[in-house]
């Protein structure tokens, strides 16, 4: 079973090693035959080969079983003409990986706003507001005066039907219910027709139960009762807003992770940007990017039907657990006196304790 490990841009490098240190001793520990391939991306591979996504990368991604992406710097990029490719966006959309799973929990030892909070944000990723993902031909933003900007959203039955769907097989293995995240008040159409075919998918799941927020309630309810939430699903934008905010109330952005998937293909991929503003002083948080590595194995065990690679995925998750129960492992994004590689030193033991 093949992984590709692309390391992005400014922190990814620092985060990146130790989790390919973790993920090299849970292979040896499980015995799961991982083989593990590195591939440059992002503005190092702007600088050598004239894109940042080289069609080589877009062609072992497609090979490999798995794929954990660090994070790219997308803000910098030259415009595409230029080699700037959107890596996020060109995987999420050439590969069709429609179901951003982002969870959000406390944990003993990690200053929080939220008392407690254990939810799991499934935001779709293919359409919505991403007027990148809008259109056939062209982008679905445009200006037709220099005084009038414009942009088109998306929201299709198919896309609707199988995020809630993946929302709602979610929900069955957690605490069973499921907040459907809307707008439809205001965007009666797009947001109308997401909202009933979410409703519709509810009907197949009377085990589960199901409510439906209007967006900015849920912006303030996450705020002010976290624990009431288990699985939320939402369309593109408001999911990532919304999973920014869940991270942050688990004690920081540091601590997102997050995957990327559909039934056959998944991208590991911490929900953080690449912090450049802290980029190459060794105090990133690998937090982030060490849970979606462990989910990405979590996806591949399920895939498979393996034992080894599900009792890795959560020796994994223990072991990232167990290192921020300690603060003085705490990078100084939670306050902290640690570094990346003291982090990832610590999380190693665990695995090998
Ligand atoms: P993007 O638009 O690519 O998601 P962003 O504008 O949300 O990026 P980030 O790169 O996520 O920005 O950074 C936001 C803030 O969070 C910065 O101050 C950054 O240093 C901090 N941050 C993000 N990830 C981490 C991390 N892994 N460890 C420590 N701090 C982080």
């Amino acid at each position: 079973m093949k992984l590709l490990l692309l390391a992005g841009d400014d922190i990814g490098p620092e985060i990146m090693a130790p989790t390919k240190r973790a993920l090299i001793r849970l292979n040896e520990k499980f015995d799961l035959g991982l083989d593990f391939e590195e591939r440059s991306i992002g503005m190092e591979a702007l600088q050598a080969e004239g894109t940042t996504l080289p069609d080589a990368v877009m062609e072992s991604a497609r090979a490999a079983d798995g794929v954990v992406l660090g994070p790219v710097g997308t803000f910098k990029y030259p415009p595409k003409e230029q080699g700037g490719i959107n890596i996020s966006a060109a995987f999420r959309i050439s590969m069709d990986l429609y179901a951003n799973i982002r969870p959000s929990k406390t944990r003993p030892g990690v200053p929080s706003m939220a008392k407690q909070m254990d939810l799991v944000i499934v935001r779709e990723n293919t359409e919505g507001f991403y007027a990148d993902r809008t259109m056939f031909a062209g982008t679905g933003e445009f200006m037709p005066t220099e005084d009038l900007a414009m942009s088109m959203r998306k929201i299709t039955r198919e896309g609707s039907r199988r995020i809630a769907v993946a929302a709602f097989e979610l929900a069955r293995t957690r605490r069973k219910k499921v907040t459907i995240v809307h707008k439809a008040n205001v965007l009666k159409i797009t947001d109308g027709l997401f909202l009933s075919v979410a409703r519709q998918v509810a009907a197949d799941y009377p085990d589960v139960e199901v409510e439906d927020v209007i967006v900015d309630a849920m912006a303030a309810l996450l705020i002010r009762k976290p624990e009431a939430f288990d699985v939320i699903v939402a369309t593109n934008m408001f999911g990532d807003i919304l999973s920014d905010e869940a991270a942050e109330l688990s004690g920081g952005l540091g601590l997102g992770g997050s995957i990327n998937a559909s039934a056959e293909r998944a991208i590991a991929q911490a929900a953080h940007g690449s912090a450049p503003d802290i980029a190459g002083q060794g105090i990133a948080n690998p937090a982030a990017l060490m849970s979606s590595a462990a989910m990405l194995l979590a996806w591949l065990a399920q895939k498979n039907g393996s034992n080894a690679l599900a009792q890795a995925s959560e020796l994994f998750i223990r072991s990232v657990d167990h290192a921020l129960a300690d603060p003085v492992n705490h990078t100084p994004d939670l306050g902290g006196p640690g570094s990346t590689a003291a982090f990832g030193d610590a999380v190693v033991a665990q695995i090998e304790s």
